[in-house]
């Protein structure tokens, strides 16, 4: 056991993690004095220590009280629990500690106390437990979190969040993640699977759920934010994560909201900020729950994000009315292409008739004396007349159409309209 009873100042002391031989010596004799008692049983406790054995209160002649054997245990436990976090895993929760006991000493209505010492009858512990009027809270920081896919410590994490709901504590989650996974272009974030349960939902989110909900009403609400949901029916759910991070001696925490959207993996979100840095102490501070934010702060993104997604809309606005003038105005190009087309093709029918109708009057063997053996000799050098192309010629339109003495009409057609190919040729005679 590490903790005991001041007996003179009434209040918690705990031995330090190492001390020197002398500060041993001292507080072996300070024990003997009689100055530190059990928590529980309220016996007299002694200090020991060794070369194998760490420095802890002991009771006289080793009869320890049923519940301090239950903490120790507890303790033990937890110790196994923290093994994988960092060496600032313990500074970090001393802050906190503090932080809180420090509140926990003017309020009458809060107690904390180290998670395993408060419920050791649980299976996994938090680091912190904090008791605001009847409400409980359980408060863990989880360091050396490397990677978004860390599946087993995601699988703890959610099962120890569970247990704790199961206890009736509210769990309350500080993951120090160096690696933020976000799409910014994308305004999404790629969740750790266990950050997907263990998000909180607090009375900020609160008020960014009634913010959104004046200027989001279906899926079309991510058009301006080039995000494609996953859901299928629009469902504000806004959710929140803290991040900490310690710079030199100072801990910050990052808070981070988002829209919930994606519930398999990889989970995926809807962030709505970039996030903001609060100092530690104030993201602690206790009224009838934890702060967690800064009002001010949020209350600002809140209208920086409502005034950007107004910009975004008009944006998308003005895009849709430039495409469809765009598309108007390619409309009405093409409309004029083929009037003119057309206009085109009546000037060479009337041409066509007019010359036939002359040609008709003027007809004479002699007049005009191309054969249709010349035609075809010089529709060969001409467009290539192949030899079926000449079949179809003969039988279709000379026989037909043009007449057979006619052959100089079908050559004038050639010549006047630059004809290139038979099928462009077929195309003005079926006009004749
Ligand atoms: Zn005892």
């Amino acid at each position: 056991m590490r903790d005991a009873i001041h007996v003179v100042e009434k209040i918690q002391f705990s031995l330090p993690n190492s001390a020197s031989k002398d500060e041993v010596a001292n507080l072996k004799k300070l024990a003997d004095k009689g100055l530190f008692k059990c928590p529980y049983c309220e016996a007299k406790l002694i200090v020991k220590s060794g070369e194998t054995v760490i420095l802890h209160f002991s009771h006289l002649h080793s009869e320890a009280c049923e519940e301090s054997k239950t903490v120790d245990k507890a303790e033990k436990k937890y110790s196994k629990q923290v093994e994988r976090e960092t060496e600032k895993h313990p500074a970090m929760v001393s802050i906190v500690l503090d932080e809180l006991l420090i509140q926990s000493r003017l309020r009458t209505d809060v107690q904390v106390e180290h998670g395993y010492k408060a419920k050791p009858d649980l299976l996994e512990f938090p680091d912190i437990w904090v008791q605001v009027s009847d409400k409980e809270f359980a408060i863990s920081i989880v360091t050396n979190v490397h990677s978004s896919g860390d599946e087993r410590l995601a699988k703890r994490i959610v099962q120890r969040h569970h247990h704790f709901l199961e206890h009736g504590m509210q769990p309350i989650w500080f993951i120090e993640n160096k690696e933020l996974v976000v799409e910014k272009e994308k305004h999404a974030i790629v969740l750790w699977d266990a950050e997907a349960v263990i998000a909180l939902k607090t009375e900020e989110d609160l008020k960014w759920e009634a913010s959104l909900s004046d200027i989001a009403t279906d899926l079309s609400f991510f058009d301006s934010y080039n995000y494609i949901p996953y859901m299928k029916e629009f469902k504000i759910d806004v959710k929140s994560m803290y991040y900490i991070y310690s710079i030199d001696d100072r801990i910050s925490v990052k808070v981070q909201r988002f829209l919930s959207d994606r519930d398999i993996k990889p989970y995926r979100s809807f962030l709505l900020n970039q996030g903001y840095e609060i100092p530690f102490a104030d993201a602690l501070k206790v009224n009838k729950e934890f702060a967690l934010s800064n009002l001010l702060q949020d209350e600002l993104q809140r209208e920086d994000f409502i005034k950007n997604n107004e910009a975004l809309l008009k944006k998308l606005v003005e895009e849709a009315a430039r495409q469809n003038q765009e598309e108007e105005d390619r409309l009405k190009e093409l409309k004029r292409l083929k009037a003119a087309k057309e206009e085109r093709i009546q000037e060479i029918k009337n041409l066509i008739k007019e010359r036939l109708q002359h040609d008709k009057l003027s007809y004479s063997p002699h007049s005009r004396t191309l054969s249709y053996t010349d035609l075809k000799t010089q529709l060969r050098a001409r467009i290539g007349l192949t030899q079926s192309q000449q079949m179809d010629l003969w039988t279709n339109y000379m026989l037909r159409r043009v007449g057979v003495g006619n052959s100089h009409l079908v050559w004038d057609i050639v010549e006047e309209n630059n004809v290139t190919t038979y099928t462009e040729l077929k195309r003005l005679l079926d006009e004749l």
